[in-house]
């Protein structure tokens, strides 16, 4: 899997890092910044739930 964000998409609300710290962070403006866009295992399906919850679906995956 490889995830990415639509920076033009996302509004800060922080799900994505919230559910996901290992995974995702936020900028100097609550914007997702992706830490790891490749996670697996345990990281992997957290992953997917963060992205699976973004309220705007500002993430993607690509498998
Ligand atoms: S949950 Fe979605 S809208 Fe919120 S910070 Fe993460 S990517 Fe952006």
């Amino acid at each position: 899997m490889r995830i990415t964000v639509d920076a033009d998409v996302c509004t800060g609300h922080g799900r994505c890092y919230a559910l996901a710290p290992d995974v995702f962070a936020p900028d100097d403006e609550g914007h997702c910044v992706i830490l790891v866009d490749s996670p697996t295992g345990d990281l992997e399906a957290t992953a997917r739930s963060a992205v699976a919850n973004c309220p705007e679906n500002a993430l993607r995956i690509a498998d």
